[in-house]
């Protein structure tokens, strides 16, 4: 179910870190079993069974999601947005409910709430201030590395009282796999220099999770990477080796007492 999984003790209480793969759910198909995102090609009884298991092995109370756009728009899961939400609130339209909040990254100082970032080659970016019991999710794909959608969470996570954040960069599309056209690699390189880099094969890519590294740098967040490439390890999920049929791996960062 989890590909990484580790708890951090702090002063208000326990942070549970975790991303998930492929294994260990009710999905069927080419997807593998543990999808957390498609309820378009999955079943949706699948996805919410899938919730349901991760869910219950964090501790957490109620998962909070959004409909990512590869923007730098952060939700804040405060009290207020929270009364309005439910078990199933995460499935959104697919499970008959309202449709989910558009943003890229979800910060929260509330207990018991998993934030969940979604994602299949794009970056999954856990972040926490263990002390504080301040936490925030980030999808940092190429646009939200561009547009700076770390610096946007970071920001949103100390005007709720953050002190020291940690973060850590989950699994994504490597450096020696992420192919795009050297036009766009030469454009992001004058931008954020050091992202370009090379494939396997000897053509121009993205080292988008060196890029979030320096980026959590420069906003004094200290940063780690549970490494893994999405594309080559069978066992998480790849847009860019599935195509549409891939699923949905999930970063969870959640505060249980
Ligand atoms: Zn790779």
């Amino acid at each position: 179910m989890f590909c990484f999984h580790e708890r951090i003790t702090g002063a208000r209480g326990t942070i549970q870190v975790a991303f998930t793969d492929r294994e260990g759910g009710h999905s069927t198909g080419s997807m593998g079993s543990l999808n957390l995102g498609r309820t378009d090609v999955d079943e949706l009884a699948a996805v919410r069974a899938n919730g349901e298991l991760v869910r219950r092995a964090l501790g957490a109370e109620l998962l909070v999601a959004t409909h990512q756009v590869h923007g730098r728009e952060v939700l804040v899961a405060d009290e207020s947005f929270l009364s309005g939400w439910g078990r199933d609130s995460w499935l959104g339209e697919a499970a008959g409910g309202p449709p989910l909040p558009q943003a890229d990254a979800i910060v929260t100082d509330r207990p018991g709430i998993a934030l969940v970032v979604r994602v299949a080659d794009c970056v999954p970016v856990l972040l926490a201030d263990a002390t504080g019991g301040v936490l925030g999710v980030a999808h940092a794909g190429r646009a939200g590395v561009d547009l700076g959608v770390l610096e946007a969470t970071v920001t949103a996570m100390r005007r709720l009282g953050a002190g020291r954040i940690e973060a850590v960069v989950g699994p994504h599309v490597c450096a020696g796999c992420y192919e795009v056209p050297p036009q766009m690699a030469e454009q992001l390189e004058t931008r954020h220099p050091g992202i370009r880099a090379t494939t396997r094969w000897g053509s121009d890519s993205l080292d988008l999770g060196g890029a979030c590294g320096r980026q959590l740098e420069a906003l004094g967040v200290g940063w780690r990477s549970v490494g893994g490439c999405t594309m080559t390890t069978p066992v998480l999920h790849s847009h860019r080796r599935d195509g549409d049929g891939a699923g949905r791996l999930a970063g969870l960062v959640c505060r249980v007492s």
